[in-house]
């Protein structure tokens, strides 16, 4: 949740990652507004990042499909020393850094055998927007709400993300529970970029030596947006009611997978300080 004012108007911009967090675990989303040198890079999301960076140039033209591989695994090599350099190492979790240029390739490769072929051409790629989205006026606060974020590929036939995951998705719970898909499709319909019905599809890589891709469909409709920026308002509200909390915690829920030491960046000032972390869990990226 990031704030804006020119003196009159307050604007508050929320992206998709954020509303997860703060869904999840209050104090986390909270916590890591509050340190964000805490972030740390992590070994699965880079790859990914790999990954989506050599998507890119295939659906640009720039490199073609037989190289995808070779390139992501130079991307990643070449950013691991870039953040190295700068003294940020990157965050080992659950995989074998002896498997990361296989596992990569391998993931790039999935993508260009099962995902490519559905691929609609002549689409746009890293579509950034920050849309304005709802003026909300209460009792308590007058703000406008604004989403923010980056699609990876708009069609005008459907919106695509890649994601990079340790197992197949459950098109069922993505359908409905998926925030992404209801916060990407309201922003860019509200930017004429595309209509209702949108489709929303995720391709997937899972991570590993033989890598496949799987297409997962959502669809998102007005009623989605209209559960979305309720929910959106609700979470932002209090949000600004906790302002008054100072530094005491939010809502810390533990009730979760990501709640341990690898995937909880600020897990040593929450639930780290009472207990060590015994579990082993994956979790996608993308
Ligand atoms: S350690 Fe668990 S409870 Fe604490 S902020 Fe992280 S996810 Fe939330």
């Amino acid at each position: 949740m990031r704030y804006e004012s020119d003196g009159t108007d307050q604007r508050i911009y929320v992206r998709q990652s954020w509303l997860n967090d703060a869904l999840m675990c209050p104090q986390r989303a909270h916590l890591i507004e509050k340190h964000p040198e805490m972030r740390r890079e992590n070994d699965s999301a880079l790859m990914g990042t790999a990954v989506h960076a050599g998507i890119e140039q295939v659906l640009n033209g720039q490199v073609s499909p037989s190289n995808i591989g070779d390139f992501c695994v130079g991307w990643f090599r070449s950013k691991k020393a870039e953040l190295e350099s700068e003294g940020r190492e990157v965050n080992i979790t659950n995989t074998d850094p002896k498997n990361w240029n296989t596992h990569i390739s391998s993931m790039a490769q999935a993508w260009v055998n099962d995902i490519l072929p559905h691929v609609p051409a002549g689409g746009e790629t890293e579509v950034k927007f920050s849309v304005p989205i709802k003026k909300v006026a209460n009792h308590l606060f007058e703000y406008d709400l604004w989403f923010e974020g980056t699609a990876d590929y708009v069609h005008p036939t459907g919106i695509w993300d890649w994601k990079t995951a340790a197992r197949k998705y459950y098109e069922a719970e993505k359908q409905s529970q998926n925030i992404q898909s209801s916060v990407y499709a309201t922003a860019l319909t509200t930017l004429g970029k595309i209509d209702y019905t949108v489709n929303f599809n995720f391709g997937v890589m899972i991570r590993n030596a033989s890598s496949t891709g799987q297409i997962v469909n959502v669809t998102r409709t007005e009623q989605h947006a209209e559960w979305i920026i309720g929910q959106a308002v609700s979470v932002v509200n209090s949000f600004l009611l906790a302002t008054n909390l100072g530094d005491e915690p939010r809502v810390m829920n533990d009730q979760h997978h990501l709640c341990s030491e690898r995937w909880c960046p600020v897990w040593s000032k929450c639930k780290g300080s009472a207990l060590s972390d015994t579990t082993d869990t994956e979790v996608s990226n993308g």
